[in-house]
């Protein structure tokens, strides 16, 4: 979820092409002939050319010695963005033109972290304004920002937490009940999303998440909601068969260290899955299951002001959980929510499949 875009500098680093130098035809000549009636000056210094007199030529300039001819051509060179100097061979960027590897460097990207300038580097979470140099970019990130760096609070999974994040984050089941019960009223109130059985709440580490949903690395959720029920089956000759359903439990698990917004936009996604296994237990779809789960937590981002949260879930391209997104919220849009329950239901009703 937390991406590093490698961060490709716009700088094209170029020499100024030589045509700013002079590859103009320089001749080395005599004076017009006296009476041709024509006016030779010199284009530097406005001296007159005299019959028989020798001098410079560049294409249509005159010129009466070498160094009023350098001088013309310094005159006419580009000037250095940064230091001012005539740039005759340099570098050139977004237009404009630098004499030297120094002035050039003048405008790299700073890296958040060291504070040196360079080209190369990465953009965190692919954020304009989070540049880190490519030393810096291999130290360890912080789980929650992403920001790369020394001194950070290693978690007993393995994660890393810089000391904002850390001092941020939610660690004490308490504070995180706290959170749930905030995000179960705020979805009955603001969503009409509810369901009414005792949720158990646990704060786990990463290894153990993994483990409980089969599955590690990319897409890996930051919770997990979990129903659990012993199914009988009775049949009776003649009667059919019926299902009882007993020892029904719910469990979300969230995970430890996640900052309080990050922790309740992962409790809607859990609560949602709550609320479609409860109201429409018969739905399979992994891409309608997680891609409505991640529209509540859009939803309720939206409503509790971490709109910055949603960036993530829109741009998500992941096939399950950011077409599901996409798919859900254009439902939602077209039909409403009763239209999207309408759809559930028939979803549910024919085992999953439409
Ligand atoms: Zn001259
Ligand atoms: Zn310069
Ligand atoms: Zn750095
Ligand atoms: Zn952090
Ligand atoms: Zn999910």
């Amino acid at each position: 979820v937390k991406e590093l875009f490698p961060f490709i500098p716009a700088l094209r680093l170029r020499a100024v092409s030589a045509l700013l130098l002079l590859p103009l035809l320089l001749t080395l000549l005599s004076g017009p002939a006296s009476g041709a009636g024509e006016e030779l000056r010199c284009a530097q210094c406005g001296a007159p050319i005299r019959p028989g007199e020798r001098y410079l030529r560049s294409g249509a300039l005159a010129f009466c010695s070498n160094a009023c001819m350098d001088a013309y051509w310094r005159k006419s060179l580009p000037k250095c963005a940064v230091c001012g100097a005539p740039v005759s061979n340099g570098f050139k960027k977004d237009g404009k033109v630098y004499c030297s590897e120094s002035c050039l460097s003048t405008t790299w990207p700073k890296c958040v972290v060291c504070g040196l300038k360079t080209p190369k580097g990465i953009l965190v979470n692919g954020e304009a304004g989070k540049f880190v140099c490519e030393a810096c970019s291999q130290k360890p990130r912080c789980f929650d920002c992403g920001m790369p760096g020394d001194g950070r609070r290693r978690l007993p999974d393995g994660r890393f937490l810089c000391e904002a994040c850390f001092m941020a984050s939610v660690a004490d089941i308490d504070d995180a009940l706290r959170v749930f019960d905030s995000v179960r009223k705020g979805m009955r109130g603001s969503l009409g999303l509810s369901t009414s059985h005792r949720i158990n709440l646990s704060l786990v580490g990463l290894d153990k998440l993994e483990k409980m949903s089969g599955k590690s690395g990319e897409g890996t959720e930051y919770g997990l909601f979990e129903y659990t029920a012993t199914v009988e089956t009775m049949s009776a000759p003649g009667a059919g068969s019926a299902k009882r359903v007993s020892d029904e439990a719910w469990s979300v698990y969230a995970l430890y260290g996640l900052s309080p917004d990050k922790l309740a936009e992962v409790l809607s996604h859990e609560l949602a899955h709550d609320w479609m296994q409860t109201c429409y237990p018969g739905i399979k779809d992994a891409r309608v299951k997680e891609g409505w789960a991640e529209y509540v937590s859009w939803r309720m981002n939206a409503l509790s002001g971490r709109q910055a949260l949603n960036k993530r879930i829109e741009l998500n391209q992941d096939p399950v959980y950011g077409a599901g997104f996409r798919f859900i919220r254009q439902k939602a849009e077209k039909d409403g929510m009763e239209g999207l329950k309408a759809f559930f239901r028939r979803l549910s009703n024919s085992g999953g499949a439409e």
